[in-house]
């Protein structure tokens, strides 16, 4: 039976361009597909099908397209204009890129929902939603922040939290308020549609089917078991209602109601592979009937509530042919430098300006697939390791093997290579690609691909290159090729490396897939496919034999160290107190006098890291700053520290500074401090301010102002 797999990636909101962690996921799934793409399996290829979509429903595009003055379809067809360069960018080889907002979505949606509702599943209920009395308005659950119920994490959004996972209800936030206005919502009572996730065929289906063996990985089953509780008494039912004006879904027979934007986005899926089947004449529906078809979701660990529990749970009463043939695979968090991607400020790495520096994309697939597993664990992108994984692999051990050998056979052989190889270098071959026990290595790389290992498949392939780089060393055609006597051992070690050269872009190929088509041109090869790399079967180097090849050109140049420099968004001032190599630093600094020593204030005792990280500074903005009655040197600022609520603190900087010249400027305060009662109110704070030692030499009190960029919120480290 051929595998027919259904593949597709988490759909990204339509609302921005992609970002490192978007790449990351793509990277993932698309080395996997090249993988299957290259197996073949009892009478043909393994058939993939490689989908994703823009997931462009609900609130924020319809107010982001507010905003713009455009329609929300003008909103997301500009946003979906932008993918191809990222995509095509990085190699990555969808085999259809749509959207959620597509007749296809329509009605596959309505016909879950009216099979849901069919089997009993669908209720209303007239529930309490909030409103945002400011803005006059039912507020969806993204426009609602507060506090996560679960981990108490602060500011989290009202549908899931970024944190620790937990999908709830916006009425389930401590302390909610609206983004649009800050204020906090009132309920109003409105009739809504739900899905019955508490019926008790809810929970025997999903215990059965996250039970099942391969299907998720073990970290996943446990969380999700948690979630449901011994017998599903943990599960709520699912309010998949919103009222107008929304951009989404009409719900059938329910004027002015339309989907939650989370019951169509993994509906966008099957829309996509509705839309490919459609372009490529294929049955959509003998495509999922079939039994040889499999659906696999990549996703991250921040979605998983919606993947599974509901989603599974509406495919499965709206019997959905492949239910019991779908696996999600969830992967960790992408951190840069150790640090945690943040909406507001990015990572410091642009996909876009990675590949506007000419950096090679395929530089970062290598290093993203050598550091990934089956695991749900965050994986982070350092620079210097960036730079020495890729210059040591891929340059030292992969390419160079084909640039110290290709040249002899171009000069010395008119292109040709050997028409039969010794004893010695067939040893050699043997050596590098069977294992000890005698085992093709092809079949544990292989194995590692297929289960997503595949920083072992890498570092197995890295152990092939060893031994090419070793018999080349141990060989030296560049000696072999002084000595006219020589030229038969030169031709057969030139060929057996380039051979073993072959074998390591084949076994690269799904990461690598630039390299591998240059590769091809310059082998003269046909399409790689695994078969290819088999020792037993001969074809691992038989139908090199005897073959005129082209001429060898670059294939991969080294990263440069100053690309990463210019990759980070690294201001001047970042960058000069980041601790810098001896040797750079010695170069680079001027020889500086001393500064003459000034009548300053003497320095405080010596704490350590952890003494200093107790307060908490942050960058507040200065919303309002009026004058105290009675108080003579007190300004009382309103400030914003992005929590959703403002401060209110006394500051003593009066002599200075006019209230009107304070207002909207960025500060510095301390957050942590315990709020203190004063004649005039309570201070909720500190904000920070220099002053002389000698007062009467200068008494003015100067207020810290960030450099541009900073945000309310942040936290100064
Ligand atoms: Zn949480």
């Amino acid at each position: 039976m051929t595998r027919k797999l259904f593949v597709t990636t988490a759909l990204p909101y339509a609302n921005a361009a992609f970002h490192i962690g978007h790449m990351m996921e793509y990277i993932q799934a698309d080395i996997w597909v090249r993988f299957q793409r290259m197996q073949a399996e009892g009478d043909g290829l393994r058939e993939v099908h490689f989908v994703g979509a823009d997931d462009t429903h609900g609130t924020p595009i319809m107010i982001a397209a507010e905003k713009e003055g455009i329609t929300p379809q003008e909103f997301v067809a500009k946003i979906a204009a932008g993918r191809p360069q990222y995509l095509d960018g990085f190699h990555i080889a969808f085999d259809n890129w749509y959207s959620t907002d597509s007749p296809e979505n329509v009605e596959l949606s309505q016909g879950i929902y009216r099979k849901l509702r069919d089997a009993g599943l669908i209720q209303t209920k007239t529930v309490d939603r909030f409103f945002d009395p400011v803005k006059g308005m039912f507020l969806a659950d993204r426009n609602i922040k507060g506090e996560c119920p679960k981990c108490h994490a602060k500011d989290q959004y009202g549908d899931n939290c970024e944190v620790c996972g937990a999908a709830y209800q916006p009425t389930d936030l401590v302390n909610p308020y609206s983004v649009f206005t800050n204020a906090t919502p009132i309920l109003k009572p409105s009739e809504q549609y739900f899905f019955k996730l508490s019926d008790p065929r809810c929970f025997e289906f999903l215990r059965d089917w996250l039970n099942t063996p391969g299907r998720l990985q073990p970290e996943m089953v446990n969380k999700v078991s948690e979630w449901l509780g011994e017998a599903g008494e943990k599960l709520a039912d699912w309010d998949i209602s919103r009222d107008a004006p929304y951009f989404g879904i009409p719900i059938p027979d329910a004027p002015n109601k339309y989907f939650y934007v989370w019951l169509d986005a993994p509906v966008g899926y099957l829309a996509s592979l509705k839309n490919y089947c459609g372009k490529k004449g294929l049955d959509y529906d003998a495509l999922l009937a079939d039994p040889g078809t499999e659906q696999i979701h990549f996703i991250g660990k921040d979605i998983v509530s919606f993947h599974l529990l509901f989603w599974p749970a509406m495919l499965q009463f709206a019997k959905h042919p492949t239910i019991d043939r779908m696996k999600v695979a969830v992967h960790g968090h992408l951190t840069v430098n150790n640090e945690k991607m943040s909406k507001s400020r990015g990572t410091g790495i642009s996909p876009l300006r990675y590949l506007n520096l000419g950096m090679n994309p395929e530089w970062l697939r290598y290093y993203l697939a050598y550091k990934l597993n089956s695991r749900v664990e965050d994986l982070d992108f350092t620079g210097d390791d960036f730079v020495a994984r890729v210059n040591s692999d891929l340059i030292g051990k992969f390419v160079n093997i084909a640039s110290r050998c290709a040249g002899f056979i171009a000069k010395k052989f008119d292109g040709k290579l050997a028409p039969s190889l010794s004893a010695s270098s067939q040893e050699w071959i043997r050596k590098a690609l069977l294992a000890e026990d005698g085992s093709e290595r092809q079949a544990s790389i292989g194995a590692n691909f297929e289960s997503r290992e595949f920083g072992k498949a890498l570092r197995e392939i890295m152990e092939i290159a060893d031994v090419a780089n070793r018999f080349v060393d141990e060989n030296k055609p560049w000696i072999l090729a002084k000595d006219e006597t020589k030229v038969a051992e030169l031709h057969d070690v030139c060929t057996a490396a380039l051979i073993l050269f072959r074998q390591l872009t084949i076994l690269l190929s799904p990461v690598l897939p630039g390299v591998a088509a240059n590769v091809r041109t310059f082998l003269n090869d046909a399409a790689y496919t695994w078969a290819d790399t088999s020792v037993a079967s001969g074809a691992a180097w038989e139908p090199m034999l005897g073959r005129t090849i082209g001429a060898y050109s670059h294939l991969m140049t080294r990263v440069d160290a100053k690309m990463i420099e210019d990759l980070f968004d690294a201001p001047a001032q970042q960058a000069a107190a980041a601790p810098a190599p001896a040797a750079v630093a010695a170069e680079a600094a001027p020889a500086l006098e001393a500064p003459a020593a000034g009548d300053i204030e003497e320095l405080a005792p010596e704490i350590s890291i952890d003494d200093f990280s107790k307060i908490d500074l942050r960058i507040a903005r200065i919303v309002n700053c009026e004058h105290v009655e009675g108080a003579g040197k007190l300004l009382r600022l309103t400030l914003d520290v992005g929590e959703g609520r403002y401060r209110n603190v006394f500051s003593g900087i009066k002599s200075m500074y006019k209230p009107e010249d304070l207002v909207g400027k960025l500060t510095v305060m301390v957050a942590n401090l315990a709020p203190r009662k004063m004649k005039f109110g309570v201070s909720e704070g500190m904000v920070l301010a220099a002053s002389a030692k000698d007062e009467k030499a200068n008494p003015g009190i100067y207020v810290l102002n960030p450099w541009p960029g900073a945000e309310p919120g942040m936290r100064v480290r």
